[in-house]
C-alpha cells in the first residue's frame, strides 16, 4: 500500500504560477474555479517586511471532514493510495462537503454540478506520472511521492526538515506539509 502527500518547500516557489495554469489544463478546470492556488502574504512593519508565497491545494487528510458529511458516499479516501477522491455519479451537489472543509480546497463544477477539487492527478498517478503541478513546477517548490517508502524524496525531506500543515488544530491530519516556511504560520 502507498500513501501519497506533497512536500511544498516555501523558499523555492518563485511565484511563477505555472502549477496554477498546468493544473487548469490538465483537470480542465472552470474558468472562475482553481484547485491550487499560490498565496502571497507579507508579515511585519516596513521596513522590514517578509513575504511568503504559499501553494495551496486539497490536503487529502486523513481525517477528512469532506468525507465525514458527504451523505451520499461520493466523496471517498482511497485505502490504497490516501488519497481523497470523488465517484462524480454519486455527488448530489449538496455542498456539505465544500460548508466542512477548513481549506477552501472545493467547488461545484457549474458545468456538471459536482463538488470537484486537487486529485493530486491521480490519472496521471495511476500511470507513473507525476502530478502535472509538480512536472511543471520550475524551481521544484512541490515535490510529490509515497511517503510509506522510506527512500522516496518526500520522506528523505520530512525526516531532513522540520516540517508544518495548515490549520493543525482542526484535526484533520493533512498531507500536504510545508518545509522551510517564511513566514511564522
Ligand atoms: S482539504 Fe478539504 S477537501 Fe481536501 S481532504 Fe481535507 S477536508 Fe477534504
Ligand atoms: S456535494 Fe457531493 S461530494 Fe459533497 S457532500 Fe454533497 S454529495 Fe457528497
Amino acid at each position: 500500500m502507498s500513501k501519497y502527500v506533497m512536500v511544498i518547500d516555501q523558499r523555492r516557489c518563485i511565484g511563477c504560477m505555472a502549477c496554477i495554469v498546468a493544473c487548469k489544463a490538465e483537470n480542465d478546470v472552470p474558468e472562475e474555479h482553481f484547485r491550487t492556488r499560490v498565496i502571497q502574504e507579507v508579515e511585519g512593519e516596513f521596513p522590514k517586511l517578509r513575504m511568503e508565497l504559499r501553494s495551496e491545494l486539497c490536503n487529502h487528510c486523513d481525517n477528512p471532514p469532506c468525507v465525514y458529511n458527504c451523505p451520499t458516499g461520493a466523496s471517498y479516501k482511497d485505502k490504497e493510495n490516501g488519497m481523497v477522491l470523488l465517484k462524480k455519479n454519486r455527488c448530489v451537489g449538496c455542498k456539505a462537503c465544500i460548508a466542512s472543509c477548513p481549506y477552501d480546497a472545493r467547488y461545484i463544477d457549474p458545468r456538471h454540478g459536482y463538488a470537484d477539487k486537487c486529485t493530486f492527478c491521480s490519472h496521471r498517478v495511476a500511470k507513473g506520472k507525476e502530478p502535472a503541478c509538480v512536472q511543471t513546477c520550475i524551481g521544484r517548490s512541490r515535490i510529490f511521492g509515497d511517503i510509506e517508502d522510506p527512500e522516496s524524496e518526500v520522506s528523505l525531506l520530512l525526516r531532513e526538515h522540520h516540517h508544518e500543515v495548515l490549520k493543525p488544530a482542526a484535526g484533520t491530519e493533512p498531507n500536504v506539509y510545508y518545509i522551510n516556511r517564511i513566514l511564522k504560520g
